[in-house]
């Protein structure tokens, strides 16, 4: 398909030349328009698909640089390449010439072949523009047709984002998110268990994250409107860049999180299962051998429970767990152990002597005593305390605690005992 070269001169012998020349030599690669003044050309473009522009520099009304201006800072025109003619040699000219976003220039009276090379090289130098411009659209095009949010960084600053990006963070523009955060990691929440970037300006946060990748998934929160997110990050480098995607696994850590409540908390009263407390008991047991250290266990169990749940049925039983587990745990710290063993018994450990112990046991109970239930009114529990000694196992201090709520029981209940 022939190219359209539109040539603008004020004077018609110059466009006659021009015409003729370009025509008689590769009339098979061009057809010629011509316009008489810069108005004129313009007319033409609205028209005509035009693929390179020939302008004289010099013409009255609108001469050729402000013509230009005007073609370049038109949306529909701006890429078409404009190669000024001029008989103006000076400086001044050529700088003015690129300076209002000519692409090129030659000389009048000009050379034929120079003429027709130069007309050749521009419209190559377009075409290659426009594959680049594709190529760009392409790659924008995969990146935003992805669901994870993908960026790409020199470690300091995002240099490209992609839609789900920008849609996550409710922004319209690379700019926006440029201005608003500057890079990804100024958005990461600082929390156990999650990656955080606490240096700024480099991109060993990068690397740290390709490293640790090599091992384990690595997790980052984002906190947005009050909600928090948590995504998979991986880091790639490209060139002196890294592309990072971010895979949006915030349901899934969600159902991961209440699994392992599930598994760790006893579901009608929200304190340690026993399970749990197995395990925190091991480890209690470990750091008292190691650091020669002792605690007080203790084993308790509310007294007629059965009774309780024959006379008042089961629903009244269990707000009856409920309502003790609430007022225990609010007069135990976060350091003491407090866990439901199965049915109305529960188990307790405190840091603390074995006098204290006895003396934390009997409020405890009076606590109980004390409190109003709903229904059923005051209830009593029987406590059964021992001490971890040196060389004990969790199956000897639990039967030690085991035998002193048995005497608690046999004596008549509502009391503490030791062993
Ligand atoms: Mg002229």
């Amino acid at each position: 398909m022939k190219k359209i070269v539109l040539c603008i001169d004020d004077i018609k012998t110059n466009l006659f030349t021009l015409e003729s020349v370009i025509e008689s030599v590769a009339g098979n690669l061009y057809n010629v328009l011509i316009a008489s003044s810069a108005s004129e050309g313009l007319s033409i473009l609205l028209r005509h698909k035009v693929d390179i522009i020939l302008l004289d520099v010099m013409m009255p009304e609108i001469d050729g640089y402000e013509a230009c201006k005007m073609i370049k800072s038109n949306k529909k025109t701006k890429d078409i390449p404009i190669i000024f003619v001029t008989a103006k040699k000076n400086d001044e000219t050529i700088e003015e010439c690129f300076s209002v976003g000519g692409d090129d220039y030659i000389n009048k009276p000009f050379n034929h072949v120079e003429l027709l090379a130069r007309l050749a090289f521009h419209l190559k130098l377009k075409e290659k523009d426009k594959l680049l411009q594709q190529e760009k659209e392409y790659a924008q095009n995969i990146l935003d047709l992805q669901n994870n949010m993908i960026l790409v960084s020199d470690g300091e600053k995002a240099i490209n984002v992609n839609k789900a990006l920008l849609d996550f963070f409710d922004l319209k523009s690379l700019k926006e998110f440029q201005d608003k955060h500057r890079c990804i990691y100024t958005t990461f929440i600082n929390d156990e268990g999650y990656f955080y970037n606490k240096k700024e300006n480099n991109n060993l946060w990068l690397e740290s994250i390709i490293n640790i990748s090599l091992k384990e998934d690595v997790l980052v929160k984002i906190s947005i409107d009050e909600n928090e997110y948590v995504f998979i990050i991986k880091a790639t480098p490209f060139y002196s860049q890294y592309i990072i995607t971010l895979t949006d696994i915030t349901h899934i850590s969600q159902q991961t999180l209440e699994y392992k409540h599930e598994a760790n908390y006893d579901s009608l009263t929200g304190i340690y299962n026993r399970n749990m407390f197995h395990r925190l008991i091991d480890r209690k047991i470990t750091i008292a051998k190691a650091e020669k250290k002792s605690f007080i266990f203790i084993m308790m169990d509310i007294d007629f429970f059965k009774k309780i749940n024959d006379k008042y049925g089961h629903l009244v039983g269990d707000d009856i767990l409920r309502g003790l587990s609430k007022l225990i745990k609010n007069h135990t710290r976060d350091s003491d152990i407090f866990a439901r063993w199965g049915g109305e018994e529960f188990v307790l450990t405190f840091d603390v002597s074995f006098e204290k112990g006895i003396e934390i046991a009997n409020s405890l109970r009076k606590y109980i005593k004390n409190k109003k239930f709903d229904i059923v009114g005051s209830i009593t529990c029987s406590f059964g305390v021992t001490e971890f000694k040196q060389g004990d196992t969790l199956k000897n201090i639990t039967k030690r605690a085991d035998e002193a709520l048995y005497k608690a029981k046999e004596s008549g209940r509502d009391r503490v005992c030791q062993v």
